[in-house]
Order: structure tokens, then sequence, then C-alpha cells
């Protein structure tokens, strides 16, 4: 258990990170952010920063010696790196987790193997294994390159029309995974935390608007049934205890209707806070920043109740500019990045909203 004086190093220093050093904060613990690029949002607020490259060795072990326990912001961080780190400090969520998370794959298999549902899949190295991926999953189907995809970047649609070598030339022919496309209703997330012990609490399932790939929207409670709703945090449960999770993590949904009933199909795992949970920052009774502190610090989980119906919504690009409109808007809080420069596309900020209850 950590105490409180405590320093948390971060690995990756965007608004996620930045968010988790301003929740550490008031617990009284300090923050050391270790990034590759300069004016990263989370130097702001930390007590330290690195900035150095992922594969930096000895500037790795000098910050892992500077901190208490290493977590990270971003599935991307090289496995190879946080094993690095945990032979100095405890690595939360560990090395493990991050190796399944970062490759579709594998991912996939793990999830199906604990008798969970995913959208059928098939592994697809070349354009032959994708023609035969085609026969035997049919169409439409969406391919996905299997690392480093996130916000819909190395994916493609496969329609009745589309030719196998333009859809593996889109996604650059790295080696990919071929998904069936799931005819959801809607798509939902259930953030978790998970201590080292064994203690689980989730937030209710958020529901999700995307656009252009980019999370717009984000509501709670989600239009689901009670039914769904167990359902899917129980998936959460399952899959934190399995990889024997330490920390905040995301579990991505779509809910398909059927037969008159719901049923949830999981996509992906975050294994980090996710942006389907900034809701929690003014909803929730504790934000998933500082769920994910107390849990890595080996802490009580806080309580998850929800304080209203509640709305996120994301700034992208040139929407960040409304700032003052958002400020002037009795009840909404405005969250920004800090981010120097606004690119389309780029998180700049969000917005929550709190709504009284029915
Ligand atoms: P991902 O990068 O896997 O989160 O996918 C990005 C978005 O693409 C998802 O939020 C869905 O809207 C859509 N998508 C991905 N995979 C599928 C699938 N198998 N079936 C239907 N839609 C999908």
């Amino acid at each position: 258990m950590l105490a409180p004086g405590s320093t948390i190093g971060i690995l990756g220093g965007g608004q996620l990170a930045r968010m988790i050093a301003l929740a550490a904060a008031p617990l009284g613990l300090k923050t050391h952010i270790f990034a590759p690029e300069a004016g990263s949002p989370a130097f702001d607020v930390a007590s330290a920063h690195t900035e150095a490259a992922y594969d930096d060795l000895a500037a790795l072990e000098r910050f892992a010696h500077g901190v208490d326990v290493v977590t990270y912001e971003f599935e991307n961080v090289p496995v190879a790196t946080a094993e690095h780190l945990s032979a100095f400090r405890p690595v939360h969520p560990g090395a493990r987790a991050l190796g399944i998370t970062q490759d579709r794959l594998v991912e996939k298999s793990f999830v199906a193997g604990l008798g969970i549902e995913v959208a059928p899949f098939a592994a697809v190295n070349d354009e032959d294994e994708l023609v035969h991926a085609l026969d035997h999953i049919g169409r439409p189907s969406v391919l996905k390159t299997r690392r480093f995809g996130y916000d819909g970047k190395g994916q493609v649609m496969i329609r009745e029309e589309d030719a196998p070598k333009a859809a593996f030339d889109a996604i650059g022919r790295h080696p990919a995974i071929l998904e069936g496309f799931v005819p959801f209703v809607r798509e939902v997330s259930v953030v978790a935390a998970r201590r080292a012990d064994g203690a689980f609490a989730a937030y209710e399932v958020t529901e999700n608007v995307h656009r252009h790939h980019i999370l717009h929207r984000s509501t709670v409670p989600a239009n689901v049934t009670p039914e769904t709703e167990a359902a899917a945090q129980e998936i959460a449960r399952r899959i934190g205890d399995a990889l024997a999770y330490v920390g905040v993590f995301a579990v991505e949904l779509f809910v398909v209707e059927a037969d008159g009933g719901q049923r949830v199909v999981v996509n992906e795992i975050a294994p980090r806070v996710h942006n389907s949970g900034h809701w929690t920052l003014d909803g929730a009774e504790t934000s998933q920043f500082e769920q994910h502190v107390r849990a890595i610090a080996g802490w009580p989980l806080g309580l998850t109740t929800r304080r209203g119906r509640v709305e996120m919504t994301n700034l992208i690009g040139d929407e960040a500019g409304s700032w003052h409109k958002v400020l002037e808007e009795k009840g909404a809080h405005l969250h920004l990045y800090g981010k120097a420069e606004s690119r389309p596309g780029r998180k700049m900020g969000h917005v929550t909203r709190i709504f009284p209850e029915g």
C-alpha cells in the first residue's frame, strides 16, 4: 500500500495522464510523467517530468528510482518498457495485461476463451488468408491491423463489392484480423477498477456515440435493459479477474437486439482510464482518475454512484473554440487539456453536463 506523499510514475503525457495527475494531488500523492513529446499536456500539472524515449533504458531506470509505482495512460507502451520498469518498481496494470490488449488477435482469443461473446474473427497475414477468411466469415466484415489501431485507424470495412487486395492495401498490408460485422443497435462501455486483492468496482454502463470514429458523446444511464447492464458489468469483472488486473480499465461492447431481447458482444478492452469514463469527473462520487490512483495505490476503492443523468461531450479540434459559451452555461463543467495546437480530430477537451434524474 502506498503512503501519502508517495510518487506515481506515469508513462505518457497526454490528457489521460494529466487527469490522473490532477486526481492524485488532493490525495497527497505526487506524480512524475515520462513522455517523449516536448510540451506534453501532463507536464504542466505534475511534480516532475522526464522527456525521453520509451526505449531509453537509462532514462527509464532513473525514472523508476524516483517513483514508488508505475502506471500508464495508453496501451501502446512497449511491453519491453513495462518489463524493464517492473525490475525496479511495481507496474500496474502489469506487462501481461498490456501484452494481451495490444494485439487484437490475442485479445479476441483471450476474451472468447473466457466464454464471452466476440464478433467472429480470423487471423489474416496475407491476401490468400484474407480471401479464405472472407469465405468463412462473410460480408460485411471489418479488417483491422492487429496492433496500433485506435479511433478507427488501421481498419477498413469490406462490403460485397470490395476487392480483398484493396482492403489489405488500405491497412498497409500489416498482420491483421478479420471480424464479422456486428449489427449493433448501440455501443456501450463499462469502466471498472480492480485492486490486486480482487476488490472490484464498476461504473454504470455508458452509452457512446462516435463521429468519424472518434467518441463524440457519452451518456449515463445507457438505454439498455437491467439484464444487459448486469451482464456487461459481470463481463468486466470476469475479464479483470482473468487478467489479474490492477487499476482502471474499460470494456467496449456492442449491444445487439435479437429474438426480442438484448445481448452484448465485446469489441475491445482498454487497459487504462478511458474517454467514455470522463463523465465520472463531475458525474460520479469518485472519478475514474481517482479510482485508478486508489486501485494502483492499494487503497480502498471509492463509490461509483452517479450524481444524476450525465452527458459528456468531447471537444474535438476547433470545437474547443466554444469554451467561452460553455463557461456561460449554468451547470456545464469545462475541461480543457492545455494542448497548444488544435488539429482536426484532436481531442482538446470535454464538457460534462449533469441533469436531474428522470
Ligand atoms: P475499434 O477500433 O475496434 O474500437 O472500432 C472502431 C469502431 O468501428 C467501433 O466503435 C464500431 O463503431 C466500429 N466497429 C469495429 N468493429 C466492428 C464490428 N466487428 N462490427 C461492427 N462495427 C464495428
